[in-house]
């Protein structure tokens, strides 16, 4: 495979003022350097965003959705190199890298099927002669802006909505897995996407020279994901220009196990919410909130579940735990527990770094009281404190004891009490009995801290779009 590391602006692939190095997180070598951009190759890109736009905009949304399309074929034909890819650079197990880019290229389908869907409306107004006409028109040059958890996944669920509404973008990728979303480029290059409809940058620095680009006034849109700390920052930034802003920030998910859930697919279901990406999700469960009768249950099956995993690097044969993105991501995993436990946490499982090469930290299960400070952080490791509950009113209050409110996750074989759980809990975002419920045709998002938004389903498109009434006297 040849890796694409170059910045891509107007649809050319060009060298960078300077590069940054990309590890591989299990082993600490170096995959690949990346070119960064100064802020002459950042103003080109928005140049060439800029003066693609109308001609895009304008393109029938029909050929829009057939490039589309044709991204989503070849993404899922190269499915096993891209995995490969994010599994390297990322540290995920090649399962967890594979089933990220199958979900990744549905991103591409969905929104090729709703380019040709947008919807308007034609009225009569109240007042009898006078006709309101709304439809639906592309925001303009739009800033893309992707984390390392979902190397793929993040930026096709931006990428899609975008090219489908009519969008011309500039992509900005994780320092820390660039390479992912340099082939997603190379492969909407490949299935026919004009020049300067897409192109890619890497700042040298992040803060200020983002900053610069959004104080470009044919910038109009901001689609962000990333941790609640940055996009704090971003959000005040792009207030001093009024650029639109959507957010996809942080999670802090709770996993409630009501007393009448069936432990067996609790169990499961937690090693799928809990384990998926080694924990490293924004959806993935953060605090376990289990009934007290059955408690002593989950814990000793979901604990036995937990030590059974295989910690190896990625893309060796049956792992299922695979390395952090970096050393530095790992230490913080490891600092939280020792805080948890110093705050009177019982380690069942795991809870010390494995040492040697590779940023490995071991599936861990600790048993807390609700105050312990674990409870208030995103771990986004693989790490599982449990803490027990009396009632479903305090089970509730747990849940909603968070500035977040992404996803939650309900257990309950009574689906009336589940459903009236799901509906007490702030979140954007209930799965009831099931480990995991992203899915391309529904609306991803948070509420309170967790965001501003919604991505994929008939939502996502609106990310890219203005609203525009047309008043019609007759
Ligand atoms: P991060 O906020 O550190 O970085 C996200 C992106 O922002 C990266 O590309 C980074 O280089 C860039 N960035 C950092 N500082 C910046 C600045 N000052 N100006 C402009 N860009 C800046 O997040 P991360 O560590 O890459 O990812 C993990 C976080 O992402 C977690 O909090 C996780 O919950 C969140 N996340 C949320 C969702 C969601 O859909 N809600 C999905 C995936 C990840």
């Amino acid at each position: 495979m040849v890796l694409k590391t170059d910045l891509y602006i107007d649809g050319e692939w060009i060298s960078g003022t300077g590069s940054l190095p990309v590890y591989d997180p299990s082993n600490g070598e170096i995959i690949a350097h990346v070119a960064t951009a100064d802020d002459s190759q950042c103003e080109a890109a928005i140049d060439a965003a800029y003066r693609a736009f109308s001609p895009w905009a304008k393109t029938a949304p029909r050929l829009r959705s057939e490039i589309l399309r044709k991204a989503f074929e070849i993404m899922v034909s190269e499915a096993d190199q891209i995995a490969e890819l994010i599994s390297k650079e990322n540290g995920k197990v090649f399962s967890d890298a594979r089933g990220e880019v199958l979900y990744a290229a549905e991103f591409f389908r969905w929104f090729a099927e709703e380019a040709v869907r947008t919807p308007g409306d034609f009225r009569q107004a109240p007042s009898g002669d006078k006709r309101i006409l709304v439809t639906h028109q592309p925001v303009g040059v739009s800033l893309l802006i992707t984390p390392w958890n979902f190397p793929a996944a993040m930026a096709t669920r931006k990428l899609g909505p975008a090219l489908a509404a009519g969008c011309t973008v500039i992509l900005k990728a994780a320092s820390e897995t660039p390479l992912t979303a340099l082939y997603i480029v190379d492969i909407l290059h490949r299935a026919g996407v004009p020049g300067g409809v897409v192109n890619f940058v890497m700042p040298a620095k992040s803060g200020p020279q983002i900053a610069k680009m959004l104080h470009d006034p044919r910038v109009r849109n901001l689609s962000f994901t990333g941790s609640t700390e940055v996009g704090r920052i971003l959000i005040r930034e792009a207030a001093e220009c009024v650029v639109r802003t959507s957010m996809e920030l942080g999670g802090n998910a709770p996993f409630l196990v009501l007393e009448d859930a069936n432990i067996d697919e609790a169990v499961k279901g937690a090693m799928i919410a809990k384990m998926r990406n080694g924990g490293a999700a924004c959806t993935a469960a953060n605090r376990f909130v289990v009934a007290r009768k059955v408690a002593p249950e989950f814990i000793e099956k979901f604990t036995a579940t937990m030590s059974a995993l295989k910690v190896a690097p990625g893309m060796t044969e049956g792992a299922q735990l695979g390395a952090s993105v970096s050393v530095k991501e790992r230490n913080k995993i490891a600092e939280l527990v020792d805080n948890a436990v110093t705050a009177g946490a019982t380690v069942e499982l795991g809870g010390k770094i494995i040492e040697g090469t590779g940023a490995f930290y071991p599936a861990t299960v600790l048993t807390v009281d609700k105050d312990n400070p674990i409870l208030r952080h995103e771990v986004f490791g693989p790490v599982a404190p449990i803490v027990v509950f009396d009632t479903d009113e305090e089970a509730i209050a747990i849940a909603n004891d968070t500035e977040y409110g992404l996803i939650s996750y309900v257990y309950s074989s009574d689906l009336a009490r589940a459903m009236r759980t799901a509906e007490a809990i702030e979140s954007g975002m209930v799965a009831i009995n099931r480990g995991v419920i992203s899915d391309p045709a529904a609306p991803f998002g948070g509420v309170k801290q967790s965001g501003l938004g919604r991505e994929g389903g008939f939502a996502g498109i609106h990310e890219f779009l203005e609203t525009k009434y047309i008043g019609v006297e007759i």
